[in-house]
């Protein structure tokens, strides 16, 4: 398929933006995706057609609400492939997803003296949730670490599979590293020893086809606002066995079934993990941009993708002196690297004021720095309205920083 970037470029007005009288070259996708016009109009229009609150009410507005938000629901059922809308659970994001299933599977499943498997990988967001409810309740935070290429090391995971280990905890793609995980090998091999595998696909969903049924994870997490869709929407897919036992994360209205002066009953799935009244012009665009990412098609964005990522791979490789943090032949379209041994926030600031926004820093992974023995690093992340010139500006700006700097 032929990928017509100018066109789709068109949909995102901000992309127009000058920077420091420069053109804007927006790298910084890992951190937040832009929003195309299509995301943006469905929110003015929700709010100037449709605004109410949902499941309330017998009234139009409602009802048309309500129907926008469950009809989202169905859409993101289709897209990840989950077997039903009961496992399709809103969240404001991959932090809240990975939050409540911390807390809700840590009261049900772990008790003192079992085991959690995460990796040195994670976000803190897929860490410290895990490594706070092992302290609360007893149990033990297994860390594997990764080779010089930045993959998982699988021995040691499955050296740390045992008896005792409640669940592997692992993201889809990670946000420092863009390292693709093997996880639908290591679901499999988690599921000969009956352990559920969670993926945090905060960064997996916005550039690989995802199939839950396929992998057969147990947990799926994403975030919107990286995939195209507003800030302060999420998803948590959990399979069905594992969420009715699980106990509600928030108390509150929608996630009851009855109340008593002494006792609740709770309602039924999904609607027991959704305390409270949602963030439903922000599931109104999450709509929206699936419906953009689908028309595109996941399989092509992911091929533009690793398109972009090999010339810029290339290109970088070019300038001398630049260490890449990331190496694997299975990555997501992001590079992590340090210009010799210049901080990284010195390296941002001078990019930065050629127009191009890079992340630097710790990524919200400071295991995985300490392991690298590294501050940070500078991010370039990649979407799929991004094109081979940004690449050569980017590379420019790096020559420029390097020269100054060093
Ligand atoms: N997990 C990964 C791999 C991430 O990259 C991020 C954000 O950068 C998160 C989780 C947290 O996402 P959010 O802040 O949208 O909840």
């Amino acid at each position: 398929m032929f990928f017509d970037v100018t066109k789709i470029r068109e949909d995102f007005p901000i992309l127009n933006r000058q920077i420091y009288n420069r053109p804007l070259v927006y790298l910084d996708n890992a951190a937040s995706t832009q929003k195309p016009r299509q995301v943006i109009d469905s929110i003015r229009q929700y709010y100037e057609y449709d605004n109410c609150n949902i499941h309330r009410g017998v009234h139009y507005l409602s009802m048309k609400a309500t129907e926008a938000y469950e009809e989202t629901r169905r859409e993101i059922r289709e897209f990840i492939n989950a077997k039903s809308t009961g496992e399709i659970i809103f969240t404001k994001g991959a932090t809240e997803s990975l939050n409540l299933v911390a807390s809700s599977f840590g009261k049900c499943y772990i008790q003192p003296g079992d085991e959690v498997i995460t990796t040195i990988m994670e976000h803190h967001s897929n860490f410290v949730p895990w490594q706070q409810m092992c302290l609360e309740r007893g149990a033990t935070l297994r860390v594997p670490g990764i080779n010089e290429q930045g993959e998982l090391d699988l021995d040691e995971l499955k050296c740390l599979l045992n008896e005792k280990t409640r669940l592997i905890a692992m993201t889809h793609v990670s946000n420092v590293l863009g390292t693709i995980n093997p996880v639908k090998e290591i679901i499999a091999l988690a599921h000969q020893h009956n352990i559920p595998v969670l993926l945090d696909g905060a960064q997996g969903v916005s550039h690989l086809p995802v199939d839950v049924q396929d992998l057969d994870c147990d947990f799926y997490c994403f975030s919107g606002h990286k995939m195209y869709a507003p800030m302060g929407t999420g998803v948590l897919y959990g399979k069905e066995k594992y969420l009715e036992e699980m106990p509600p994360y928030q108390l509150g209205g929608e996630m009851i079934r009855d109340v008593y002066i002494d006792h609740t009953t709770f309602n039924d799935l999904p609607f027991k993990f959704e305390a409270g009244t949602p963030n439903v012009e922000g599931v109104v665009g999450l709509r929206a941009a699936i419906h953009y990412l689908n028309k595109l098609g996941m399989a092509n964005i992911a091929a533009y993708e690793e398109q972009l990522l090999v010339y810029a791979t290339e290109k970088l490789s070019s300038v001398g002196g630049i260490r890449f943090y990331g190496t694997s032949a299975h990555k997501a379209s992001l590079i992590s690297f340090l210009i010799g041994d210049v901080h990284p926030y010195d390296a941002g600031m001078i990019i930065d004021k050629m127009g191009i926004a890079v992340r630097t820093g710790h990524h919200c992974a400071m295991p995985l720095m300490n392991f690298l023995k590294i501050p940070g690093t500078v991010r370039a992340s990649f979407a799929f309205y991004n094109t081979m010139e940004e690449i050569d500006l980017l590379v420019s700006a790096i020559l420029k920083a390097k020269e100054m700097l060093s």
